[in-house]
């Protein structure tokens, strides 16, 4: 096949989908966006190209949004007022401050 010389797959069940939006952020050197446990359409998993990810928090409203276009609100963070007082934020398997790391290293 020419003109593609990387991939990427999710075949692995068992992979979450945190470590795959981190390899897709990684090999295409894009944010890559997914959505956590909570329910919160303002709440999301954010992989940077260096392959880390992390809960943040973005408008939850608007026309970005609809076109899956997000921009950070602000970082989901223990210190933060907002998440100190959003019991989804406290409970998430992803809790405040949440760094992901551990995905494998590019071929
Ligand atoms: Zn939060």
């Amino acid at each position: 096949m020419s003109g593609i010389d990387r991939s990427v797959t999710h075949a692995d069940p068992g992979m979450p989908e945190w470590r795959f939006c981190a390899l897709v952020a990684r090999e295409l050197a894009v944010r890559c966006w997914t959505a956590d446990d909570t329910g919160l359409p303002s709440r999301l998993l954010l992989a940077e190209p260096d392959g880390k990810v992390r809960a943040v928090h973005v408008p939850d409203e608007g026309d970005d949004v609809g076109r899956g276009r997000y921009r950070i609100n602000h970082p989901c963070l223990a210190e933060c007022a907002h998440c100190v007082g959003e019991p989804l934020c406290r409970t998430s398997a992803f809790p405040p401050g949440t760094l992901l790391t551990g995905v494998p290293p590019s071929r």
